[in-house]
C-alpha cells in the first residue's frame, strides 16, 4: 500500500507528526535510524522545558505566540498517549544573586516591552519560601512566571512510540534513509533535525550540554532559573527524586562529550542554588546539538518537483513549538496531498513558515 506521507527522522518533530497525521486519518510510515526509545535524537538529551515567557526575552513575538498555543496543546495530547508522562505545568521561578539585581531588572523591562500577555509576579522572600520550600532564606527576591510547564523527554518518546503502534503507523526503528533514497509515498517529510544539514546548507548544530542528577528528598515544586548575565541554567525535578540541571548554548556542532567548563558551570549553578544538592550522584552528563536556522526559527519547507518537505530549525526550542509546528504542517498537507504539485506559500498564522522560494531554494 503506498502511504500517505513517509517521515524521516522520529525524534521529537517526527514522532508527533506521525501521531496527529495518523490520527487525522493520514496512511503514515516512519523511518527512524536508531531506537524506539528515542536515543538517537537531540530530544533525548533535552530538558523539555515549555517556557514561553522565559524565552520571551530572547525570542520574537511570534515564537512566543507558537509556545503559547504549544503550552495549550501539550496537556490535551499528553492525556491521549496511551502511557502516562510526566508534565509539571507550575511555572518557573527566576532567581538572582544580590549582585545580578541589575540583570533582573532589565530581564524585566525586556518581558513587558516584548510579550504583551506577560504575567509574572515578583516575590519577596518570604513569598519564596511559601511557594518553594526548599529555596527558603536563599534568595531575597524572585520573579514567578505561572503557566510554564516542562516535560518528561525520554517517557514522552517512548509514550509517542507505543501511540503510534497503537494507530497503526508503520514504523521501521533502526533504519537509516540516505539522501538519494525517496520512501514511496504520495510526500516525504524530512524531520532529521541536525542530520540534514546534507540538504538544508543553512542548517547549523548549537551545542548544548546537561546534568542529570539523582537527589532523592530535595525536590522542586517549580522550574527554578538562576538569572546570571553570563548564562541561563535552570533546574527541574522530576519523579523519583531525579533532577536535570540544563544547559549550556555554544554556537559549535561538536556534539563531543560534555566540557569540564560546562560540566563545572551546570555543577556549580546547581549547587549555588541549592547546597544540598552536594550529596546528589551525578547520574548523567551529555551533550548534543540542536538543528538552528540562521534566524533561530523554525521553517517548513516544500519542494512540489520531489514532493518532499522538511521540517526543522526547532534550535533551542523543540518542546516549545512542536505542537504548533506540528498543527501547521496538518494544516497544509490535505492541499499538497491532493496536489502534491500545489506550492506552499507563507502561513497566515505563522507568517515565517514556509514560502515558495524557500521550497525552491532547496533542491
Ligand atoms: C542540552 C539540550 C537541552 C534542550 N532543552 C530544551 C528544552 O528545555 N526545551 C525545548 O523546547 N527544547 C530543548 N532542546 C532542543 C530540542 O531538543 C530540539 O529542538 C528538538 O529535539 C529538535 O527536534 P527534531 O525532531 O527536529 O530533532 P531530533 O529530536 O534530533 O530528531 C531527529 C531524529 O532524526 C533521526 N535521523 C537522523 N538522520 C536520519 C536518517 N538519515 N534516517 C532516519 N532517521 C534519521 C535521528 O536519529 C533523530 O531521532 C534542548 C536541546 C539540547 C541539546
Amino acid at each position: 500500500m503506498r502511504h500517505d506521507i513517509a517521515i524521516v527522522g522520529g525524534g521529537l518533530l517526527g514522532r508527533l507528526l506521525a501521531w496527529r497525521a495518523s490520527l487525522s486519518g493520514l496512511g503514515v510510515v516512519l523511518y527512524e535510524a536508531k531506537d524506539r526509545i528515542g536515543n538517537g535524537a537531540t530530544a533525548w538529551v533535552a530538558g523539555g522545558m515549555v517556557t514561553p515567557q522565559a524565552e520571551a526575552v530572547d525570542a520574537e513575538p511570534e515564537l512566543v505566540a507558537m509556545g503559547r498555543r504549544s503550552l495549550s496543546l501539550w496537556p490535551e495530547w499528553l492525556r491521549a498517549l496511551p502511557a502516562p508522562v510526566h508534565y509539571n505545568a507550575d511555572g518557573t521561578l527566576l532567581v538572582w544573586q544580590r549582585a545580578d539585581a541589575g540583570e533582573a531588572r532589565r530581564f524585566e523591562a525586556l518581558l513587558k516591552a516584548r510579550d504583551p500577555l506577560a504575567s509574572f509576579q515578583r516575590l519577596d522572600a518570604q513569598q519564596i519560601a511559601a511557594q518553594e520550600p526548599a529555596l527558603s532564606e536563599r534568595f531575597h527576591e524572585a520573579l514567578y512566571l505561572p503557566g510554564e510547564a516542562n516535560v518528561d523527554n525520554r517517557q514522552l518518546l517512548s509514550a509517542l512510540a507505543d501511540a503510534l503502534d497503537e494507530t497503526g503507523v508503520e514504523c521501521h526503528w533502526n533504519r537509516h534513509v540516505d539522501d538519494a533514497e525517496q520512501p514511496d509515498a504520495s510526500i516525504v517529510i524530512d524531520c532529521r533535525g541536525k542530520s540534514a544539514k546534507s540538504r538544508w546548507k543553512e542548517l547549523r548544530g548549537v551545542r548544548g550540554e546537561i546534568v542529570r542528577l539523582h537527589a532523592p528528598g530535595v525536590e522542586l515544586r517549580h522550574m527554578i532559573r538562576l538569572l546570571h548575565p553570563r548564562s541561563s541554567v535552570y533546574l527541574i525535578s522530576r519523579p523519583n527524586g531525579n533532577l536535570v540541571v540544563g544547559a549550556t548554548t555554544i554556537e559549535s556542532d561538536d556534539a563531543s562529550p560534555i566540557s569540564v567548563r560546562g560540566a563545572l558551570e551546570l555543577l556549580s549553578v546547581a549547587y549555588s542554588v541549592l547546597p544540598e544538592l552536594a550529596e546528589a550522584r551525578i547520574v548523567e552528563m551529555n551533550s548534543d546539538c540542536r538543528p538552528a536556522l540562521p534566524d533561530n526559527r523554525p521553517a517548513i519547507r516544500y519542494s512540489p518537483a520531489a514532493r518532499r518537505m522538511e521540517v526543522n530549525g526547532l534550535y533551542r526550542h523543540g518542546f516549545l513549538l512542536s505542537p504548533a509546528v506540528v498543527e501547521e504542517v496538518l494544516a497544509v498537507l490535505p492541499q499538497l496531498l491532493k496536489n502534491p504539485h500545489h506550492e506552499l506559500g507563507a502561513s497566515p498564522r505563522w507568517p515565517s513558515l514556509g514560502t515558495r522560494e524557500e521550497a525552491l531554494a532547496c533542491h
